[in-house]
């Protein structure tokens, strides 16, 4: 499959438009074709162009791996049917005994799967406040293979110092998953902090129009690459062609779509924070962020995630601003070009146990927002508007 001549130092904007892809050899089409296909023809005994069926090969496919791969900067990208199809198949390279140190904060689903079906199959799992990079080396075992750190975290937007946990998760032998999917490698790179693995839901900003499910694994270690490779065909769990050029769609705008919604993000974080009836703002880019200074030296940017606290907290008053928003559509999932508010306590979060949620400072009203790209003076109106229904 043909592919862009690219310079070796092209920047990401470039990468995301041309990675991966080049005109189409038989047509010139400019756009990568759907394949969809689910076999392919040989002429004649065992000979056929390297596509036999298409679980183990889909040219569409192909393409979105390698616009991922270099993206994110590594050598290998692997797609998969969600994020979560993405994460299983990292925890089928582990086997029985061996032992997981997890964020305490990370995605629910991520967890459910640690878990409700991991655990019964042998794996052992620690969850520690991966914001304390003391308290993850602590967690390790002798039996210590993988330390699974999201950064931000969902919705406290706590941050994970990827460099330092990578030094000490190596020390021991164990390999560090990143799961991207809030900052894309537009903001982070983990795998140039030192991570072996990035793993992302493309579902939110790589795809960016909330119109596919998809998930990724991304690495420059070629020996996992080798075993992801034959765990993505051996269990199947692939991504259609229709799914893989949509999700190549929205990359060619991560650049242009990240920008605006930080820059959207930034503002709203700091009229929120001035506010009168809001309590508290979590967002990494605002300086009053106890770890400000790390997601300024990790990241190029905050991107467009951000939670707050209206009025004293309670259910009430989280519900009161809700149900008052009339831009910002209410809804689970994030990343897309739109605006959604989420109340992850009734929501993503509804299976985290309220002692757990407040001990954290996760209180019953607290409010999440995926500030989307639409014009910033809307969403600071919408945003003032429901605050004044308190
Ligand atoms: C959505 C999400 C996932 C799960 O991805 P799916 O595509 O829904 O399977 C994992 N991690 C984070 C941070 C997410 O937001």
């Amino acid at each position: 499959m043909a592919q862009h001549p690219l310079r070796r130092e092209a920047g990401l904007s470039t990468l995301a438009i041309h990675a991966g892809q080049a005109p189409d050899p038989t047509t010139g089409a400019v756009m990568m074709p759907i394949y969809q296909t689910s076999t392919y023809a040989q002429e004649a005994l065992g000979q056929h162009k390297g596509f036999e069926y298409a679980r183990t090969h889909n040219a569409t496919r192909a393409a979105l791996e390698r616009n991922l791969a270099a993206l994110e900067g590594g050598t290998h990208g692997l797609s998969f049917a969600s994020g979560l199809a993405a994460t299983n198949a990292l925890v089928q390279t582990l086997s029985a005994g061996d032992h997981v140190v997890c964020g305490r904060n990370t995605y629910g689903g991520t967890y459910r799967l640690f878990e409700k079906v991991w655990r019964r199959h042998g794996l052992a799992f620690t969850f520690v406040d991966a914001s304390d990079s003391d308290a993850v080396e602590r967690a390790f075992t002798p039996a210590t293979k993988l330390v699974w750190v999201e950064t931000p975290t969902n919705p406290l937007m706590e941050l994970a110092d990827i460099a330092e946990l990578s030094t000490r998760a190596h020390r021991v032998g164990a390999r560090v998953v990143v799961d991207n999917t809030f900052m894309t490698p537009y903001f982070q790179r983990p795998l140039a902090l030192g991570a072996d693995v990035v793993m992302h839901s493309v579902t939110k900003y790589l795809n960016g129009h909330s119109d596919m499910i998809g998930g990724a694994l991304i690495t420059s270690d070629e020996a996992l690459a080798t075993e992801l490779r034959f765990l993505q065909n051996a269990a199947g769990a692939v991504p259609g062609p229709m799914d893989c050029w949509l999700c190549l769609r929205g990359t060619k705008t991560l650049a242009v779509r990240m920008r605006q919604h930080d820059a959207n993000a930034r503002d709203l974080a700091a009229l929120l924070e001035q506010h009168p009836k809001v309590s508290r703002v979590f967002y990494p880019g605002l300086p009053s962020h106890p770890q400000h200074a790390l997601a300024c030296r990790q990241a190029s940017g905050f991107g467009g995630m951000l939670s707050f606290i209206a009025g004293d907290g309670s259910l009430a008053a989280g519900e009161r601003v809700f149900n008052a928003f009339r831009l910002f559509t209410r809804a689970e999932s994030l990343g897309g070009v739109e605006s959604l508010v989420c109340h992850p306590a009734s929501m993503t979060h509804a299976s985290v146990p309220r002692e757990a949620r407040l001990a954290m400072g996760f209180a019953d009203g607290l409010l999440r927002l995926s500030v989307g790209i639409e014009d910033g003076a809307d969403l600071q109106a919408d945003v003032a508007q429901a605050l004044a229904a308190l």
